[in-house]
């Protein structure tokens, strides 16, 4: 059995995608060929924004919003304390300061009433100008945007959605990736729509933005391409990716409804037994992962440790929060205030107590039950 099973993807689709990779081989456009302009069309009219820029990777997509906002030393952008490293790494790159917030016990994301209070700690402080707050869709499902709007509109903060993991999710009917000011995706193989190597993309509906994300994508390109007005990156998505793309996204409404149904069914068969995601009402998640939190580190450590013995994969995102992270320990960032004890710091909880069981579109029936059946004797 596998985690993430991406060759039985690849089988159902295989007739179409081997047929865009080989066009792409055959027409010779790259680097910039018709299919990425076309896959950003689609993609923005799928996700429901003005502008999409696609770019190299997830994690490129997060610098070039940096960028295109100017953000730099002295600024603070708060970033949920558990997450994967990029959200806060590029943060630390472009020389602003993280200023860690704890998360929600049940949806895994940014918490507003912590946002808040961090908020307020670094404007009493007052050595940072508070800018941007990283809203990560985790596990696929979208942050509370609704609180969370509403603390960035109080504080002048812009938002940048990490949708990562959340490509395909939604909030009553509205996509992620639509949420932020700017909003960002990753294509890693992985994430719920995924490409054959690294890919990424950003969106907004801000045009002046989009021409700084289109400009700081290729060498800060100008209106010439020879006259580089700033210094930018190279971060393109390659031609073969966008084709591959292109035959996913025509896929990818079957394959999140699929993923609901494997979620759906995990919970139905968990009830009672452990604790299971929680989706809130409205709210529709990609499920990049399914992720089960035992009471215990022991007890998540020990399961583990059954599931792989019976051929059951299954992978702890994440095991350490952002302000334990080694590159951070003697770097500019703001760590959650030392009177937030263990118990009641969330993210360090969820870091001892999580568990991502086996989740994609083609995962059987027959697995999710033996799954259960497994996990259910071994706590
Ligand atoms: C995967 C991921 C990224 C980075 O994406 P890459 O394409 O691997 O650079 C950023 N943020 C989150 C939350 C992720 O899960």
């Amino acid at each position: 059995m596998q985690f993430r099973d991406l060759g039985k993807q690849y089988q159902t689709l295989k007739a179409d995608i081997d047929q865009a990779m080989l066009s792409v081989a055959s027409e010779a456009h790259y680097i910039m060929g018709p299919q990425v302009k076309e896959l950003e069309r689609e993609l923005a009219e799928y996700v429901g924004v003005k502008h999409c820029i696609t770019c190299a990777n997830g994690t490129d997509a997060l610098t070039l919003a940096l960028k295109a906002w100017g953000i730099g030393p002295g600024d603070a952008v708060f970033v949920p304390d558990f997450t994967f490293f990029s959200s806060a790494e590029v943060v630390a790159l472009e020389g602003a300061t993280p200023v860690f917030v704890d998360v929600d016990a049940d949806t895994f994301n940014i918490n507003a009433a912590s946002l808040e209070k961090a908020i307020k700690e670094t404007l009493a402080e007052g050595s940072l100008t508070p800018k941007v707050v990283v809203t990560v869709d985790l596990y696929g499902l979208p942050a509370n945007y609704p609180a969370v709007k509403e603390v960035a509109k109080q504080y002048g903060l812009l938002i940048l959605e990490d949708g990562a993991q959340g490509f395909g999710g939604s909030i009553n009917g509205q996509k992620a990736c639509s949420f932020g000011d700017i909003s960002t995706t990753s294509f890693f193989p992985a994430k719920p729509l995924g490409c054959y190597g690294d890919g990424g993309a950003v969106f907004t509906d801000n045009d002046e933005w989009a021409a700084l994300l289109e400009s700081y994508r290729v060498h800060g390109k100008g209106t010439d391409k020879y006259d580089n007005v700033r210094i930018g990156m190279n971060s393109r998505l390659d031609t073969l990716q966008a084709a591959i793309l292109q035959v996913k996204l025509h896929a990818f409404d079957d394959e999140v409804e699929r993923v609901n149904q494997v979620a759906d069914t995990y919970t139905r068969l968990l009830a009672g037994h452990v604790k299971t995601p929680v989706i809130p009402k409205g709210f529709r998640s990609s499920w990049a992962q399914y992720t089960i939190q035992l009471p215990t580190e022991a007890a998540r450590n020990g399961l583990q440790a059954a599931l792989k013995a019976a051929g059951i994969p299954s992978m702890v995102y994440y095991p350490k929060t952002m302000h334990e992270q080694t590159a951070f320990q003697n770097a500019d960032v703001k760590r959650p205030a030392s009177r937030q004890g263990y118990d009641q710091y969330v993210a360090t909880r969820l870091c001892r107590t999580v568990l991502s069981l086996p989740m994609h579109p083609y995962l059987e029936t027959s697995d999710i039950e033996a799954i259960c059946a497994t996990l259910i004797a071994n706590i």
